[in-house]
């Protein structure tokens, strides 16, 4: 069967759908803010670019929550100090979930990643309970806004260990996924303000603790990089200096994941020109092919970092901000200033 893929009037029409549900939607919790964006990740990691409907679990759900939730989870830092607060998620006793992943990282230390392999049944056992929450409390509500049901994402079935997005709607996401992301994150930030304005007084980054980037980790990819890149600039090809930095391949800005195969080692110069835009098509082919030369030794050096990597959901995030940025005829960096759009042979490089 094949799916139509949305007419440019039913694009239109989900984005004022998104709008209306973070406008009218009632919040007692940050929960809904959390689904609308884990399904939007869930689309661009399982989706296609097709009108096609896409099945999902709630336990997948469950496993984004607890990774949008992680960070938000720990005490809040002003200036890489922490107040040893945690924030407020909810109007009423903290969240569930908030306290689960307190619970949890009091128990198992910091790293999301290293809860995952190396305690895999506390890792497992989190998402259970997560799940949980998310199919008695948000699930099923997220559609209504006011007292009216507006369900446009997903059939409200009220029960079940799973959802079908609607035809059309896993294409909208990844089509607007910037976008969607930042209504939300927004929408976020300024909840979580209003909850905790009594104790944060006028504290303005908010949203870089809730959403932001750990910069600090960074430095532990350096040598394994420096290795698997042979101490090559991935940019230029030119031998590496001193200065030169770790940086995501795919930008944050695109696609929020800190995943080890997405992380490159430049220049800062070669870095700094290519600040947040998409990198051209030999670029691509470069990082394809240090990913793919390297894999077992970039793999294993990362796990026994302890640092989060998943070469599947890297080559599909890099898939879909490809394929997005040649759908809106977006630019791509060569080097230095120059830039071009881009065309579509860039598919050839994840065929090679
Ligand atoms: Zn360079």
């Amino acid at each position: 069967m094949t799916w139509p893929i949305p007419t440019p009037e039913e694009q239109v029409q989900f984005l004022r759908n998104i709008q209306r549900l973070l406008a009218e939607g009632l919040f007692v919790a940050s929960y809904k803010f959390a689904l609308v964006h884990a399904l939007a990740d869930l689309a661009v990691l399982k989706g296609e670019d097709t009108g096609a409907p896409l099945d999902l679990e709630t336990k997948d759900i469950a496993a984004k929550f607890v990774e949008l939730y992680w960070r938000q989870s720990r005490p809040f830092q002003i200036g890489g100090e922490t107040t040893g607060l945690i924030l407020q998620q909810n109007t009423g006793k903290q969240a569930a979930i908030i306290s689960q992943i307190a619970q949890s990282q009091q128990e198992c230390g910091g790293s999301l990643f290293r809860l995952k392999q190396t305690a895999s049944d506390r890792w497992s056992a989190l998402v259970a309970e997560v799940d949980q929450v998310v199919r008695t409390m948000p699930l099923w509500k997220l559609q209504t806004v006011g007292n009216e049901p507006l369900e446009f994402l997903y059939e409200n079935l009220g029960r079940g260990n799973r959802i079908t997005l609607k035809p059309g709607v896993a294409y909208c996401f990844r089509a607007f996924y910037e976008l969607v992301r930042d209504l939300i994150e927004g929408a976020w930030v300024r909840f979580v303000q209003k909850l905790n304005a009594n104790k944060l007084g006028n504290v303005t980054d908010l949203g870089t603790f809730l959403f932001g980037q750990e910069r600090a980790s960074l430095d532990a990819y350096r040598p394994i990089l420096l290795e698997v890149q042979k101490g090559i600039c991935l940019y230029c090809q030119k031998p590496l200096s001193k200065q030169s930095q770790v940086d995501h391949f795919v930008p944050w800005s695109r696609y929020p994941a800190d995943l080890g195969h997405n992380f490159i080692l430049a220049h800062d110069k070669c870095n700094n020109a290519k600040s947040d835009f998409l990198a051209a098509e030999n670029h691509l082919a470069a990082w394809i092919e240090r990913n793919r030369e390297h894999q077992v030794e970039l793999q294993d050096r990362l796990v026994a970092a302890a640092l989060p990597c998943d070469l599947t959901a890297s080559i599909q995030i890099a898939k879909w901000v490809y394929q997005q940025t040649e759908k809106a005829n977006g630019q791509v960096w060569v080097m230095e200033k120059v830039l071009r759009h881009l065309g579509p042979d860039w598919t050839k490089c994840f065929a090679a």
